[in-house]
């Protein structure tokens, strides 16, 4: 196994979704952690697409960070076999200490809590709190809405335009890759 010497915090569902693409594009998401010799830092469940990610991530020999909270362990069944784990008090510890060890943020498809999480780092974005990249991988245009809410958020008057310059929205995986690559080196 290579050493990794940039990580990478992907949020995204708990769950498959209703999509094949979905499942496929976090598999290729896992694999592209790997090819870069990027480690992945994940919420530890083997199951969703967070499973998807990081099964093949380490499958294709990259190092794993799982952060799960105490009381999630049953629910989200983080794997043993799945790298190194951390198991904390809360969700904010939980998202906190993901935040800390990552360079930059992913967001796959997922549901309340993928929303949770992105825009906890975008709030903290938007407030300078870091200059971390959050790249939204937008897989058959699932987060459009997302970017037309805010969207309606800026032309309403509740942000500044730089809100929308703190995500970026990528089509597949070829676009993450190269995003990625564009901001760790
Ligand atoms: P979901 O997108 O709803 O499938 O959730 C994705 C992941 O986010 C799951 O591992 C949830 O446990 C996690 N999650 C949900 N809410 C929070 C939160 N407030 N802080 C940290 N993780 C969360």
């Amino acid at each position: 196994m290579r050493r990794a010497n940039k990580a990478v915090c992907v949020f995204c569902g708990a769950r498959d979704g209703a999509r094949d693409s979905y499942r496929a594009g976090a598999q290729a998401v896992g694999a592209m952690l790997a090819r870069q010799g990027w480690r992945l830092v994940f919420g530890a469940g083997d199951v969703g697409l967070m499973g998807e990610v990081a099964r093949a991530a380490h499958g294709a020999g990259a190092e794993t960070f799982g952060v799960i909270p105490a009381h999630l362990v049953g629910k989200e069944r983080p794997s043993a076999q799945l790298g190194t784990r951390v198991v904390t008090e809360t969700m904010h510890e939980r998202k906190k200490v993901m935040f800390m060890n990552s360079d930059a943020i992913v967001v796959l498809p997922g549901g309340a809590g993928s929303l949770d999480e992105f825009f906890e780092v975008l709030t903290w974005r938007q407030l300078g709190l870091h200059d971390k990249p959050i790249l939204l991988l937008n897989i058959d245009g699932y987060w459009n809405p997302l970017a037309a809410l805010i969207d309606t958020v800026v032309a309403e008057g509740f942000a500044d335009d730089s809100l929308r310059g703190y995500f970026t929205r990528v089509d597949d995986v070829a676009a993450l890759d190269a995003a990625l690559r564009a901001a760790l080196g």
